[in-house]
């Protein structure tokens, strides 16, 4: 059997980018927390695979549906800005630039790995778009290939519908994620959006 440590150390190895010598190192500061603060790190995980759910409208990652943005009424409702996930809707946040609604695709476009439009949010995206007063669709999908398809797919779709579509600029290199740009590159790109 394997001991406490050593289990500890095999499960922390599972998660993305944690190598044994990382696992090893996290695990021996897990045994010199205080217990309350080990039982947070615990409880937080049980949390997100208990309470995390979709939102029926958004496509966000909550525990009340619908999502926290959703049921505002404070924020901007003639704008939505399309992602392709959950997680870039925290990094446009954090930039406190944009105020309007989100609608998260859960994924991009990509034929050749049987990612077809029906295996995204679009459709329930058209009718967001319908039965709201929306003007302009901000399209933040990443500045990759997939990216760059699904904003041409959207565009084409939207447009007929006379509403502003727009994609967000980049300062970014090509090939890159919107998950790992920095606050101040995201606001500038969210700034200097141009129309498709
Ligand atoms: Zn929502």
């Amino acid at each position: 059997m394997q001991g406490i440590i050593e289990n500890l150390i095999t499960q922390l190895s599972k998660l993305p980018g944690i190598g044994r010598k990382s696992a090893q190192r996290l695990a021996f500061y897990i045994l010199s927390m205080s217990r309350e603060d080990a039982r947070g790190i615990a409880e937080a995980i049980i949390d997100v695979k208990d309470r995390a759910q979709f939102c029926s409208i958004c496509f966000n990652i909550t525990d009340i549906d619908p999502c926290s943005i959703c049921i505002s009424h404070l924020r901007d409702k003639i704008r939505i800005c399309v992602v392709e996930e959950p997680a870039n809707i925290i990094a446009i946040e954090r930039t406190g630039i944009f105020n309007g609604y989100y609608h998260v695709l859960l994924g991009a476009l990509s034929p050749a790995d049987g990612i077809t439009p029906e295996k995204l949010k679009i459709t329930e995206l058209i009718k967001r778009i319908r039965s709201n007063n929306v003007e302009e669709i901000i399209i933040a999908t990443n500045p990759n290939t997939k990216g760059e398809i699904t904003a041409r797919y959207i565009t084409e779709l939207i447009k007929p519908m006379n509403i502003k579509v727009t994609r967000i600029a980049y300062g970014l290199p090509i090939g890159s994620d919107i998950e790992f740009a920095d606050e101040v590159t995201l606001s500038k790109a969210i700034e200097g959006r141009r129309e498709m």
